[in-house]
């Protein structure tokens, strides 16, 4: 089959690979429905990561079962199924704590910008649907594998309440995510930080009540302003560089949450300053696993449209143009077609 293949920076390769086979009894094989380009993809094709050789690309999927290995019980051919990008077997102590990103058998996906993908620990990792769902809504059932579950996961870890103030640093397409995921679970008010117009209005659209466009001590300033010099209850960091760690440690109050799911990169910070600033920090990778069950109810009664982050949409053959289109910041996100 041909799919994605990463060969060093700037480099995407749609290529021959094999076909994926059943090589564990726990394993299924899926046929994906759509498949997407993550910004955590951006980091190695923007030479800012190591590589050990070329690297199969892809870690956000669903798509319909086509084989099971004998081990399976949960799962089986014909079903639609929707998985996270961490694969867990949801046995574990770290996963019965809701933590299955933590799994002690924890793999990451790869290899799912491609027509077919095999998915390990198919048991704890995939959630089937009752129905086969309708082509509309495959978009948002795709967001809720990786970048809906990971704004959520943020806004779950900065503990949003209803009536809370929330600051989310971020208007990448996970920033975007935390602010529907703040909204769905009824902060008062949602300040947005972003610089850009189309990102803005969808912040706006996803329930966002303000918008900052400044950063560093200006922006700061400007959140100090908006929260009668309090600082917000919940701060959601979608970034992870130092400026945007920064930004949401001066932005929280005392006795506030961060969620940090930018993957950090060159992110360092100071005890003292932490000890002083009393506020709680709770991030890693998303358990996206944990959520998937409501938030795949939540796309299916239509209440939420996390596949409106997907602003360009081709089909997986021009895969590259899709990775250049977000290395560019043409595009927020980008939806390959099988
Ligand atoms: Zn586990």
């Amino acid at each position: 089959m041909l799919a994605t293949v990463l060969h060093g920076p700037r480099d995407v390769r749609y290529e021959h690979v094999d076909e994926p086979k059943i090589l564990k009894p726990t394993d299924a094989i899926i046929k994906l429905s759509a498949t997407c380009i993550c910004g955590s993809d951006l980091w190695p094709y923007r030479g800012l990561q190591p590589m050990n050789g070329p690297a199969r690309m892809g870690h956000e999927y669903c798509g319909v079962v086509v084989e099971v290995g004998s081990e399976v019980k949960t799962v089986k051919p014909g079903q639609f199924v929707v998985g996270s990008f961490c694969l867990s077997d949801n046995t574990c102590p770290h996963c019965s704590y809701g933590f299955q990103s933590s799994c002690v058998q924890r793999e990451f996906m790869s290899g799912a910008q491609a027509p077919y993908a095999r998915i390990p620990l198919a048991d704890g990792t995939l959630v089937p649907t009752a129905t086969m769902p309708s082509d509309d809504l495959i978009p948002s059932l795709l967001a809720v594998s990786d970048v809906l579950g990971t704004g959520w996961y943020a806004a779950d870890a900065a503990r949003v309440q209803p009536g809370s103030t929330v600051v989310v640093v971020g208007d990448g397409a996970v920033g975007l995510m935390g602010v529907l995921a703040a909204r769905q679970m009824g902060a008062g008010r949602i300040i947005a930080m972003s610089r850009h117009k189309q990102r803005q209005e969808l912040a706006l659209e996803y329930g966002a009540t303000d918008i900052v466009t400044e950063r560093g001590d200006a922006g700061v300033a400007q959140i100090r302003a908006l929260t009668k010099d309090v600082g917000a209850d919940s701060v959601l960091e979608c970034v992870g560089t130092q400026e945007s760690m920064q930004q949401a440690i001066r932005s929280a109050r005392p006795g506030s949450m961060i969620g940090y799911v930018g993957v950090p990169h060159g992110v360092e910070l100071d005890g003292q300053s932490l000890f002083f600033s009393q506020i709680g920090m709770l991030g890693g990778p998303a358990p996206v696993r944990r959520f998937l069950p409501q938030l795949m109810d939540l796309v299916r009664s239509r209440a939420i449209n996390p596949g409106k982050v997907f602003d360009l949409d081709l089909p997986l053959a021009d895969v590259a143009e899709g990775y250049r289109a977000m290395d560019e910041r043409r595009a927020i996100k980008t939806l390959l077609r099988v």
